[in-house]
């Protein structure tokens, strides 16, 4: 078994020159999926899903290939996985395709208040292109949603529950299987935002329950430019297409169109099938490390971060003050000094941190902080980078000339 010190060293970007501990807003890239990206442009590019000749074959079965690591990745068939861009278009996916289609006048959808934008104003638009409402569901002031908060909400017109398994501002789990309970004892559907946890924990679809999980390749060692979206393949099935043209027809005539089977349905256009290379070898290399040994071992940063920091006075972590209650994410404020400046000055002691409302505004003004500083790791971490992100926090009340 490897350690955590060789594994770092498979990253090319990774130094001793900065701490980057912005982990939740993109991850850094091994040399395997740097090497899966090159290798598909270098031997097995062609267009994929259109040529009969060898090449476009083998960019096809690239591509299918990812499809199927995905699907393995979170215990779905293959026919349940769309590529998309990003977790940001799968959610939008989702709103255009299933609830514009699906909502009447009065229905409801219940969004929870600590949700992404990405994961909000989907809804918002679909309450407003269908006459649909949205409730919305406040978490408590340590971020967590529960099955009673859904439970005092639910109503028999809730048509959509739209929630993260984690907040990208929090960090904490959100009980997703005990929530789809309730969703489809109330005929509606749960859609997940997997964004922050389907990088650093194990993740099963079905044993969630969930209809829909949204997440994005970048964030877990992938390239930009590809996301995932799971959907229940009935729920697919019956689902008109999102976007419009090449590749997902089955036949066009001058007055209209018969579509491809689910899921090339809903992937319409030439797919990034480099992004989808790396994308597979970003899976296959956090398997061969083990998802229950990367939570762990984030769990065991967060600790040691969580720690050292709860040590500094006039430092104010948002959330839960007990550090397993953060999958690696950790918000905070200090005392006088602006987020943006807490990002400046860590910034010239070469420590990458986020600074900002974290695309998450109604979250914010609901906690009472129009803007904080957020530290978030990743496995490839180490004290040392901790380390120096404490001596930075330490010193940043001095610098600011308190
Ligand atoms: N949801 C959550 C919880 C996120 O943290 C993010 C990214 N910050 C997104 C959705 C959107 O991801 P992307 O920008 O990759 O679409």
């Amino acid at each position: 078994m490897r350690d955590f010190d060789d594994i770092r060293a498979d990253f090319p970007i990774l130094s001793d020159e900065y701490a980057y501990l912005d982990n939740a807003a993109t991850t850094q890239k091994p040399q395997a999926v740097l090497d899966a990206v090159e290798r598909y442009y270098k031997s097995e590019n062609a267009n994929p899903l259109r040529g009969l000749y060898d090449l476009s074959v083998l960019a096809t079965e690239r591509y299918e290939s990812a499809r199927a690591a995905a699907a393995r990745f979170i215990g779905a068939d293959p026919h349940e996985i769309v590529f998309t861009r990003n977790a940001t278009e799968s959610l939008n996916l989702v709103s255009y395709s299933y609830a514009a289609s699906v909502l009447r006048e009065g229905d409801e959808i219940l969004v929870a208040v600590s949700e992404h934008h990405s994961n909000m104003l989907p809804w918002q638009n679909a309450a407003r292109l269908t006459g649909a409402v949205i409730s919305y569901i406040e978490c408590s002031r340590d971020g967590v949603i529960t099955p009673d908060d859904i439970e005092r909400r639910i109503t028999n017109k809730t048509r959509i529950i739209a929630i993260a398994q984690v907040s990208n501002v929090i960090g904490r789990v959100n009980d997703i299987r005990a929530i789809a309970e309730l969703a489809h004892a109330h005929n509606a559907v749960i859609v997940c935002d997997g964004a922050q946890s389907v990088p650093h924990m194990a993740v099963d679809v079905k044993q969630l329950g969930v209809d829909f999980l949204a997440f994005s390749g970048h964030k877990m060692l992938a390239p930009m430019g590809i996301g995932v979206l799971y959907g229940r393949r009935e729920l697919l099935e019956s689902m008109p297409p999102f976007l419009y043209g090449g590749e997902m027809i089955e036949h066009v005539t001058l007055c209209g169109a018969t579509y491809a089977e689910v899921p090339h349905k809903f992937e319409a256009g030439t797919v990034n099938a480099g992004a989808a290379a790396g994308l597979e070898a970003a899976i296959g290399y956090m398997t061969d490390i083990g998802m229950d040994r990367i939570e762990a071992r984030e769990r065991e940063l967060t600790r040691y971060m969580m720690e050292r920091m709860q040590a500094i006075e006039h430092i104010n972590i948002i959330g839960s003050a007990d550090p397993d209650e953060h999958v690696g994410i950790v918000t905070f404020t200090v005392d006088g000094v602006h987020p943006h400046d807490i990002a400046e000055i860590m910034n010239s002691d070469r420590v990458c941190v986020r600074a900002g409302h974290h695309c998450a505004q109604p979250l914010m003004k609901f906690i009472g902080y129009p803007s904080t500083a957020r530290a978030s790791l990743c496995f490839y971490n180490t004290e040392a980078d901790i380390d120096r992100f404490i001596e930075s926090l330490s010193g940043l009340r001095k610098k600011m000339g308190y």
